[in-house]
């Protein structure tokens, strides 16, 4: 059933087995597999089944640097499939070394390791419609796929370590209907929680309020926190009380800390002999998922350099400077308008449009007119309309001279936050402040993935990379963090000194609440986030089941009793 929740009088009490609060994809994977399990649940979106600028607003907060971080509505939406309904779709696991305590990392380490999660991404992959869990360039794809160059092989780096695509699916829109018509599925739109309230180690109910006033509140046997990387931080502190002075999961002061995003940007020139012919686009596997490849830094270079993890991918250049020479990326340009903030922010990039440079741009397009009509019409249907959509702009540069497009991991940083800020919603409720920060380290990764390409290309003989290692700070944070991934901050860990759930995801201090989402990850990875949220979802939910089988004792009770009757 899937319902309203001003639909219901206030004051209304709901109980169930389990609640689930958020509706992205870690709230519905999770909701999923209840589907016929005999257990009660309620899923709360915190949203409408779209997009409402009432519920949006809800996600406004404080920033303390708008350079280096978004504002808050941004890369965020409060609605039933929550950032799904935006997402590019770029799917990958995270790799061994991402869970391994590096001595070189400070705060690194994960109380589980890759076996733990490795069983769930099978499905997670097919949730995510990404298609076969096989992220291996050699296999994904009949008969391999197309190197990037003949005989081009940076030994520092894994060029057979994949991305897939997504539709991007919105799961909102996919799993609403599966949802609506479990008969064990409450699914609550526009809902929003704004407490968890807990007597001491027991968590009782969630409180949730409508934009109509209502107040409504739902007790579970357990409860799950899955509202985003953010508001999973913002619920958890604001939800103080005798048992839970300082919030719920934060008596050792972590929930918050180590907010980590993912350093990224377009840097260097890595050109090839004129006429080499260079694949840097997709291949289509044979359902139709689009992969690519990408350069992965070893993991033992990794450990032989002291570094973090790191991906580049041949990319185009950048698009404001004219100089490019390319129509396409032009009109890509002009169109900025058209884009979303979120799509725009990192094409564009901040350089104002004067009137000079929209005229180059203009001079740009004139030169090749055929070429970006075609472009665009066939990008209307192999992205616009296409249910599967064509994952981003490939445009090979004229002079064989590509930029690298980078996606690091980010070191944990205690004093890289989510706290409470000023301000307050209109539940009256402190607003989020988001203190966004990165370490040295982190640049440093960037910058010796860079060198060490740039000698082992060399030692390809087939390309030579351009780069100033005193511009790679500069570059990696033009843009600030990477947007719409929220990382860390309700981190897993071995005690509550440490981390702010278990590794089963309880809520330490709790016995009955779970986070669901990347807020648990204490290291970000080079990989997006969604696929390995996912997976995570379903480990809880295996684990949930466990939970609330009856224990023997009780089936032993009830058998005694039934033969007594
Ligand atoms: C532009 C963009 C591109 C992206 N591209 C990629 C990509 O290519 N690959 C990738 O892996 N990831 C990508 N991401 C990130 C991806 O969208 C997120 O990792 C993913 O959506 C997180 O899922 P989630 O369920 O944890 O949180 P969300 O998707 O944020 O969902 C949170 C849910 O909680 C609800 N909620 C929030 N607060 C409350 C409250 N107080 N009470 C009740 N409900 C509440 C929301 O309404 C929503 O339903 C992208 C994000 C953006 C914005």
């Amino acid at each position: 059933m899937m319902l309203e929740a001003s639909q219901l009088q206030s004051a209304t009490v709901l109980s169930t087995q389990l609640c689930i609060v958020g509706a992205g994809p870690a709230g519905i994977s999770l909701a999923l597999q209840f589907i016929g399990s005999g257990i009660d649940v309620i899923l709360i979106a915190g949203g409408k089944a779209g997009h409402d600028e009432a519920a949006q607003a809800l996600y406004a907060g404080e920033v303390a640097d708008d350079a280096l971080h978004s504002p808050l509505t941004e890369y965020r939406h409060r609605q039933l499939g929550g950032s799904s309904a935006t997402w590019g779709g770029r799917c990958m696991p995270f790799d061994p070394i991402d869970f391994e305590r590096r001595d070189f990392i400070a705060g690194s380490g994960w109380p589980i390791g890759h076996d733990d999660v490795a069983p769930y991404y099978p499905e997670a992959n097919v949730l995510a419609e990404a298609g076969d869990f096989q992220y291996d360039a050699k296999k994904a794809v009949e008969g391999g796929m197309r190197p990037i160059a003949e005989g081009f092989n940076p030994v520092s780096f894994d060029n057979d370590r994949i991305e897939r695509f997504s539709c991007p699916t919105d799961f909102g829109s996919r799993y609403r209907h599966r949802l609506a018509h479990a008969a064990n599925i409450r699914v609550l739109l526009d809902a929003h929680a704004v407490e968890i309230r807990a007597g001491g180690e027991k968590v009782e109910a969630i409180v949730l309020r409508t934009l109509d006033g209502k107040e409504i509140t739902v007790a579970a046997e357990r409860h799950v926190i899955a509202t985003g990387g953010i508001e999973t931080a913002r619920l958890l502190l604001a939800s103080r009380s005798e048992a839970h002075p300082a919030g719920i999961g934060n008596a050792g002061d972590q929930v918050g800390r180590n907010y980590l995003c993912h350093i990224a940007g377009t840097y260097g020139e890595l050109a090839f002999a004129p006429g080499t012919p260079v694949f840097h686009g997709y291949d289509r596997a044979w359902d139709g998922v689009y992969c690519r490849r990408r350069m992965a830094l070893r993991p033992e270079i990794q450990r032989e350099h002291g570094v973090g993890n790191v991906v580049m991918r041949l990319h185009h250049p950048r698009l404001p400077d004219p100089a490019h020479g390319r129509g396409i990326l032009s009109a890509i340009y002009l169109a900025k308008p058209f884009i979303s903030y979120e799509y725009s922010k990192r094409l564009h990039g901040g350089d104002a449009m004067t009137p000079g440079h929209v005229l180059r741009h203009g001079f740009n397009i004139l030169r090749e007119p055929f070429g970006v009509a075609g472009f665009l019409l066939n990008w209307v249907k192999v992205r616009t309309l296409a249910a599967r959509k064509f994952p981003s702009l490939i445009v090979a540069p004229r002079n064989n001279r590509f930029t690298l497009d980078i996606h690091a991991e980010q070191v944990p940083n205690l004093d890289s936050r989510v706290t409470l800020g000023a301000g307050l919603d209109i539940f009256g409720k402190p607003q989020a402040r988001v203190d966004w920060r990165y370490k040295p380290k982190d640049i440093e990764t960037v910058r010796v993935a860079l060198e060490l390409l740039r000698r082992d290309a060399a030692a390809t003989g087939r390309a030579s990379l351009d780069f100033d290692p005193e511009g790679v700070a500069e570059a990696m944070l033009r843009d600030g963090a990477y947007g719409g991934h929220h990382i860390g901050t309700a981190r897993m860990g071995p005690n509550p000194d440490t981390g702010v759930v278990d590794r089963e995801c309880r809520v330490f201090g709790t016995d009955n609440l779970y986070v669901s989402g990347s807020a648990i990850f204490p290291t970000s990875s080079q990989a997006n986030p969604t696929l390995t949220i996912v997976a995570f979802s379903l480990r809880l939910a295996a684990h949930l089941k466990r939970e609330f089988l009856p224990k023997r004792s009780e089936i032993r009770t009830s058998a005694i009793k039934g033969a007594a009757a």
